[in-house]
């Protein structure tokens, strides 16, 4: 099977050339472990941080080894209790055709009960990264108003319909494009939008939030997060959850120049990860699936065709080229 490879650490940008696909033998499974044929593997703004030789919150990726991620896919060859061939299940060793994984690190998916997509996107990472990010990290309550950058991706898209469902007194976004805007406002439900490409994000968003802001989900940095400290009011609350516009930077970039707001305004930055909010789980996807049902929670992918234009699906995604979630599938 092919597996996607690191061959060098990028400066920057990452190039093509910074990757190679690769052929390797298709193992049997291990004693308690399972063969999988992936189906659809995800790509994700954070695996840029993986390919930097630093110390993080996750290792980084090893050159001239398969990258991983999430991932769905069909156990074709089982040697573990409890996990039949012909299952569907959810793990991280993506970015390769075929994966031997710890049955302990596969989850069981339902293709019934949800396209096997949505598991990597709207009921997976993503989605609890939103749902957890603002009803936990934000500690957001009926009334607030909310602004998300990043807002047409897959954590921003689900992040502002979240808060509309739950009450909010106003939804503001900005996104890349006039269409990724114009789908804010018209699918999504937001009440207000913006392209941080046409003007100052400043200008923008006080244009769009005429009464402040309660809070801020990051999922940008840099403009988007000095704009919102301007206009948070007194006790608001930011959701540090990405700051995308610096992953490929190659200077430290600069901090909010006006952070002594936080001050007077008493506001509340608070870092977040994910996987801090297992518990948050089973509500998330009992309360999500709902919303799906009764079509008041909607949600784009962005489903890139075959393993050979997995680099390109996410050289794509930090380039915006795409709605919702970025999936790289090779079922057909
Ligand atoms: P998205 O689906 O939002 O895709 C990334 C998007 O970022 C692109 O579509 C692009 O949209 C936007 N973007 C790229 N460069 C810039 C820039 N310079 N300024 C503004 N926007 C930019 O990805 P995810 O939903 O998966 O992730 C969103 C954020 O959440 C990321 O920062 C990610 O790192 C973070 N994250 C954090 C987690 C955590 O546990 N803390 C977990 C999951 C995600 P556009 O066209 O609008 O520019």
């Amino acid at each position: 099977g092919r597996e996607w490879h690191l061959v060098s650490r990028p400066n920057g940008w990452p190039v093509p050339e910074d990757f190679a696909l690769r052929e390797a033998p298709v193992p049997a499974p291990g004693e308690g472990r399972v063969l999988v044929r992936n189906l659809h593997f995800s790509v994700d703004p954070y695996m840029r941080g993986r390919m930097n030789d630093v110390k993080s919150y996750v290792p980084p990726f090893q050159l001239d080894q398969p990258m991983e991620g999430g991932a769905v896919g069909e156990v074709i060859a089982s040697n573990a209790e409890g996990i039949e061939v012909g299952d569907h299940v959810l793990h991280g060793l993506g970015w390769r055709e075929y994966a031997e994984v710890e049955a302990g690190h596969a989850v069981k998916v339902d293709g019934s009960a949800a396209p096997l997509t949505a598991y990597l996107g709207v009921l997976g990472m993503t989605g609890l990264t939103a749902y957890a990010g603002l009803l936990e990290t934000a500690s957001f309550k009926e009334g607030d108003a909310v602004f998300v950058s990043g807002a047409a991706g897959a954590v921003g898209s689900q992040v502002g319909q979240i808060a509309r469902l739950k009450g909010a007194s106003r939804v503001i976004g900005s996104a890349g494009s006039d269409e990724k805007v114009k789908r804010l406002v018209e699918e999504y439900g937001f009440d207000a939008a913006f392209n941080y490409k046409n003007g100052p994000v400043a200008e923008q968003l006080k244009a769009a939030a005429p009464d402040g802001i309660d809070v801020y989900f990051d999922n940008v940095g840099g403009e988007h997060l000095e704009a919102a400290i301007s206009v948070l009011n007194v006790h608001g609350r930011v959701t540090v959850c990405g700051m995308i516009a610096q992953y490929n930077a190659t200077e430290p970039t600069p901090a909010p120049r006006n952070l002594a707001l936080v001050i007077g305004k008493r506001l509340r930055l608070q870092g977040m990860m994910v996987r801090d909010h297992a518990a948050l789980q089973p509500r998330f996807v009992e309360e999500v699936s709902g919303w799906l049902r009764s079509g008041e929670l909607k949600y784009d992918e962005t489903v890139v065709e075959g393993m050979e234009n997995g680099v390109d699906a996410f050289l794509g995604l930090l380039r915006g080229e795409n709605t919702g979630k970025m999936i790289v599938s090779l079922a057909r």
